[in-house]
C-alpha cells in the first residue's frame, strides 16, 4: 500500500495509519504480553483462541463469576488456577506479574469499572467497544489510564481488517473521485433474555452494539468528523422486548467536506452489515463487512470493475487486534483505536439519541 504523507495523517488521526506503519512489525524475542480476560461469553470465546495464533500475546489470567466454567477455559489455555479471579477480588491483579493486560469483554456499562480498576492495578486495558454508556464514563477511564500511565485500546477490530483497509485505500486513492454519500447497515433479531435489552447493562438499543460499526465506518471511510447529526427511533414489535431500550435508529450525518451518509440498525431483523459508497467516478460496497469473516468487496470506478472475497476465517480479526496492542505495549506506541476514538463515537451516539428523542 502507497500512503502519502497527506494521507497517512489523515488515517493516522482516525487510528489507522499505524496498523500500516512497517516500524510497528514485532521485534523478534520480546516476551509475549499476557492478557487476563474478564467475562468469559461469547466475544471471549473469540479473542482468546485470536490470541493463541499471535507471536506477542498470550491468557495469563482469568476472572469470572463462574469458577467451573473458568478452570475449563484455564486448562484448555494453560492459565494456572491461581490466576482465576473473581469480580471480588479482581484488584489483587496488581499482584500478577504474569498480567500485563486486561482484555474486558463485559456488558457496556460494565466497562468503566473494569478497566479504572484495571488501570488502578497497574494494567494496559483492551476495552470492547462500545467503550461505555456514556461519555464521562468514557472520560473517566481515558483519564485513569492516563493517571496510571498504561495504554487504553478500544476493541474496534475493522480498524485493523484488510477488507475495510483496502476500501479506506481506495478512497483515498482517488478510485471513486470525490465521495458524496455513504450508505451503511448492521442489525440481528435479537432473543429475548438478553442483557442487550436492558437499559441499565447496554446503555441503549442496537445502535450502541452493532449500528457503532456503521457510525465508526463512516468516519474512517470520509477520513472526516460529522458536524450535523439527523435521527429518528422506533419500536415495531410490541412483544416486551423493547420496554427499555429502542428496536430501530436510522441515522444521518453531514461531513465538513458535504459528504452525507445515510445508516441503520435494529434489533429487529438480520442483517450481514454493509457499506457502500458512492463517489464521483464510481462506487464500492464491502458486505458481511463487519462480521468475523466472509468480507466481500465489490467495485466499479473509472471502467473497473473489483470483486474481492477476503478468505481469512475467525479468529483472524481478533489475532490482529491483539497482535496490536501487543505490540503497542511492547514499543510504547500509542494504540490505532485509543479511548479517544471511543469516546468520540460515543459523543456521536448521544447526539444521535438526542435527535431521535431518546433520553441517554
Ligand atoms: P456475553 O453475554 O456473551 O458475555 C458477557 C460476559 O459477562 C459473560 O461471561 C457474563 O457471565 C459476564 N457478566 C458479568 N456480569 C454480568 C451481568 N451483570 N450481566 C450479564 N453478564 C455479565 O456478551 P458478549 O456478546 O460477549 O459481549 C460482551 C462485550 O463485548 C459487549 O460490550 C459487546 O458490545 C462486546 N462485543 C464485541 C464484539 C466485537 O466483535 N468486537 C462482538 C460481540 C460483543
Amino acid at each position: 500500500m502507497q500512503l502519502t504523507r497527506r494521507d497517512f495523517s489523515r488515517l493516522g488521526a482516525l487510528g489507522i495509519a499505524a496498523h500500516l506503519a512497517p516500524s510497528l512489525h514485532a521485534q523478534a524475542n520480546q516476551k509475549k504480553i499476557g492478557y487476563a480476560v474478564i467475562g468469559l461469553g461469547r466475544i471471549a470465546g473469540h479473542f482468546m483462541p485470536g490470541t493463541r495464533s499471535t507471536t506477542n500475546s498470550q491468557i495469563t489470567a482469568l476472572v469470572s463469576g463462574h469458577r467451573d466454567k473458568a478452570e475449563r477455559i484455564a486448562a484448555e489455555y494453560n492459565v494456572p488456577t491461581g490466576s482465576i479471579y473473581n469480580y471480588e477480588n479482581f484488584d489483587e491483579i496488581a499482584h500478577n506479574p504474569s498480567v500485563d493486560a486486561v482484555y474486558v469483554a463485559l456488558p457496556n456499562s460494565m466497562h468503566a469499572e473494569y478497566t479504572i480498576r484495571a488501570a488502578k492495578a497497574g494494567k494496559h486495558v483492551l476495552c470492547e467497544k462500545p467503550m461505555a454508556t456514556s461519555v464521562a464514563d468514557c472520560e473517566k477511564m481515558i483519564a485513569a489510564c492516563k493517571a496510571a500511565n498504561v495504554k487504553l485500546m478500544i476493541a474496534y477490530r475493522c480498524h485493523y481488517e484488510p477488507t475495510n483497509l483496502r476500501a479506506i485505500q481506495l478512497i483515498r486513492d482517488g478510485a471513486l473521485g470525490q465521495v458524496q454519500t455513504i450508505q451503511s447497515a448492521f442489525g440481528f433479531n435479537i432473543s429475548p433474555g438478553e442483557w442487550r435489552l436492558s437499559k441499565k447493562l447496554a446503555g441503549g438499543g442496537p445502535l450502541y452494539d452493532v449500528g457503532i460499526y456503521s457510525l465508526n465506518a463512516c468516519r474512517y471511510l470520509t477520513g472526516e468528523e460529522p458536524d450535523h447529526i439527523s435521527a429518528y427511533a422506533s419500536v415495531i414489535d410490541h412483544d416486551g422486548r423493547f420496554n427499555e431500550v429502542e428496536e430501530n435508529v436510522s441515522w444521518t450525518m453531514h461531513f465538513p467536506s458535504g459528504i452525507l451518509t445515510s445508516c441503520s440498525t435494529t434489533y429487529g431483523a438480520n442483517m450481514d452489515g454493509y457499506f457502500r459508497v458512492y463517489g464521483s467516478k464510481g462506487w464500492l460496497q464491502v458486505d458481511k463487512a463487519f462480521v468475523y469473516e466472509g468480507l466481500h468487496l465489490s467495485a466499479e470506478y473509472s471502467g473497473k470493475k473489483l470483486d474481492e472475497a477476503n478468505p481469512a476465517r475467525d479468529p483472524s480479526q481478533f489475532q490482529a487486534e491483539a497482535e496490536h496492542f501487543s505490540r503497542c505495549i511492547q514499543n510504547g506506541l500509542e494504540p490505532q483505536s485509543p479511548g479517544e476514538e471511543g469516546l468520540r463515537d460515543m459523543r456521536y451516539i448521544t447526539e444521535i439519541y438526542r435527535s431521535a428523542g431518546i433520553s441517554s
